[in-house]
C-alpha cells in the first residue's frame, strides 16, 4: 500500500467548504468504502491519471458512458470541430438530425426521439408522456431501480441512496412520491397484485430492464415478457430506462437482445459519448403528443446541443461501423473466467456482456434488491483501497457496476482478477 494521494486530499478539503459533501454527485464522496476521493487530473483509453501523478486502470469510465474509453480520438475531434462552430445555439441544427437517425435505425420499432440534457430528464419527460398519453397518475417501479433523481422516482432508489443509507429522500413532496407504486424486482405474483388493486389508474411500469444501478441484478426473460403482457392488458405503457444498457451489449437496446418491446425507451450516458445527452425514444402516436405537436410540454435551452450531439453522433457512429460488442463480451468472460480458474471462495463475477458485477460472496447472486447479501458488500468495501492501492480505480460502492471498453485488454482484466486474488485476505473482517 504505497500510493501518494497528499493533493487528492488537500483538493477534497478545499473543494468541502465549497461544494456539499465536496462533490458535486453523491457517490464520489467514497463513503461507502471510506477514505476521501482520489481527483483526477487526466484520462486517455483504459487509463486515468491522478493529481499525485498515479495511473489507474480504470473500471468505472465515468459510470457507463465511455463504452469507448476516455478521450477517444473521434469522439475527441468531433467535440473539437463542433466547438468551433460555436457551443450552442438554441436553434435547430443538423446534429440532431443526424443522431435522431442513428437512434432510431437502432432502435427501428421507434419513430421518433427527443434529445434532452441527461437521463434524470429523459425519465422525467418519459413519465409525463406516459400520463399525458394515458390520463394516468400512478408509476410502477422497482426496489432498487435507479431512474435518476427526478422527484417521484426517489422511492427505493439505486445505489447513491443505498450507499448513502437514506430510504428515501427529503424534500420529495408526499403527494408526488404516493404516485409511485414500488413492486420488488423478479416477483410476478406481486406485479399482478398491484395492477389488480390500481390496474385503472397505472400509467406506466418503468423499470432498467437489466438492472446495473444496485448490483447487477439480471432479471429472466420471462418477467420482463409478463412485465410487456400486464401492460397491454391494463392500457398501461411499458417504459424500458435504458440509460445503462442502450448501446452498451449491441447496437440499439436490451429489451431488443431478450425479445421484449417496451413503449418508450429512455436513453441516457452512451447516447452522449461522456457529454451531457439524454434521449427519449417512443412511437409517433406517444412522442407526438409532446409540444409544439402535443400538449404535454417539454422544453430545453441546451437540448440538442451541437457539441453533445457531436460526441453522441461520433460515439453512435463508431459503435455501429465496430460492433465491439462480440470482443466487449469476450473481455468480460475472460475477467469471469480468471476469476473462476482461481477458484476462490466466495468470489463471484456477474456479467452481462461489457458490464461486470463482483459479487464477494458465495451464495447465488440475486435477482432481486432485497437479496443482496450484507457479506459480499462488507468484502468489497475492505477490498476497495487495496485494490486501488494497486492501481485498479473502480466505482466507488459495492452496489455499482465495472464498466469495460473498446480500450481496455485482456490483460487489464486479468490483472484485475489476480489482484482480486492477492488481495483476498482483505476481505475478511479485522
Ligand atoms: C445514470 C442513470 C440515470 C440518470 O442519468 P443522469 O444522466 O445521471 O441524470 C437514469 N437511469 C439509469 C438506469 C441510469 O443508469
Amino acid at each position: 500500500m504505497g500510493r501518494e494521494m497528499t493533493r487528492s486530499k488537500q483538493l477534497y478539503e478545499q473543494a468541502r467548504k465549497l461544494i456539499p459533501g465536496g462533490v458535486n454527485s453523491p457517490v464520489r464522496a467514497f463513503r461507502k468504502v471510506g477514505g476521501s476521493p482520489i481527483y483526477f487530473r487526466e484520462a486517455s483509453g483504459s487509463r486515468c491519471t491522478d493529481v499525485d501523478g498515479n495511473c489507474y486502470v480504470d473500471f468505472c469510465q465515468s459510470w457507463g458512458p465511455l463504452i469507448l474509453g476516455h478521450a477517444h480520438p473521434e469522439v475527441v475531434e468531433a467535440v473539437r470541430a463542433a466547438a468551433a462552430r460555436g457551443l450552442s445555439y438554441g436553434a435547430c441544427h443538423e446534429g440532431e438530425i443526424e443522431l435522431a437517425g442513428l437512434i432510431l435505425e437502432a432502435f427501428p420499432e421507434h419513430d421518433r426521439v427527443r434529445a434532452v440534457s441527461s437521463g434524470t430528464e429523459a425519465v422525467m419527460t418519459a413519465l409525463r408522456l406516459a400520463r399525458g398519453y394515458t390520463g394516468r397518475q400512478l408509476v410502477l417501479k422497482f426496489d432498487g431501480g435507479y431512474h435518476g433523481h427526478y422527484d417521484g422516482m426517489l422511492v427505493k432508489a439505486g445505489s447513491g441512496l443505498v450507499t448513502e443509507a437514506i430510504a428515501d429522500s427529503r424534500g420529495v413532496p408526499g403527494a408526488l412520491a404516493e404516485t409511485t407504486l414500488v413492486a420488488p424486482l423478479d416477483d410476478e405474483t406481486a406485479v399482478r397484485k398491484i395492477f389488480e388493486a390500481h390496474g385503472q389508474n397505472i400509467a406506466a411500469i418503468i423499470i432498467e430492464p437489466l438492472p446495473a444501478n444496485n448490483g447487477l441484478l439480471v432479471q429472466r426473460r420471462e418477467f420482463l415478457a409478463f412485465l410487456r403482457e400486464i401492460c397491454r392488458e391494463f392500457d398501461a405503457l411499458l417504459i424500458f430506462d435504458e440509460v445503462i444498457s442502450g448501446f452498451r451489449l449491441k447496437f440499439g437496446g436490451y429489451g431488443q437482445m431478450v425479445g421484449v418491446g417496451a413503449d418508450i425507451v429512455v436513453l441516457g450516458k452512451i447516447v452522449g459519448g461522456g457529454m451531457p445527452v439524454g434521449a427519449v425514444s417512443g412511437r409517433a402516436e406517444i412522442m407526438d403528443m409532446l409540444a409544439p405537436l402535443g400538449d404535454v410540454y417539454q422544453a430545453g435551452t441546451l437540448s440538442g446541443n451541437p457539441v453533445g450531439v457531436a460526441a453522441g453522433i461520433a460515439t453512435l457512429k463508431a459503435l455501429r461501423h465496430n460492433q465491439p460488442y462480440e470482443r466487449l463480451q469476450a473481455l468480460g468472460r475472460c475477467f469471469v473466467g480468471r476469476l473462476a480458474e482461481a477458484g476462490l471462495p466466495a468470489v463471484q463475477a456477474v456479467q452481462a456482456g461489457s458490464i461486470l458485477w463482483l459479487y464477494l460472496d458465495a451464495v447465488t447472486p440475486p435477482r432481486r434488491a432485497d437479496a443482496i447479501s450484507s457479506r459480499a458488500m462488507a468484502r468489497f468495501n475492505r477490498l476497495y483501497w487495496p485494490l486501488l492501492h494497486s492501481g485498479f480505480y473502480l466505482p466507488p460502492s459495492p452496489y455499482e457496476v465495472f464498466f469495460l471498453s473498446t480500450a481496455h485488454t485482456e490483460g487489464d482484466v486479468e490483472d484485475l482478477a489476480d489482484a482480486v486474488q492477492r488481495n483476498l485476505s482483505e476481505c475478511e473482517a479485522p
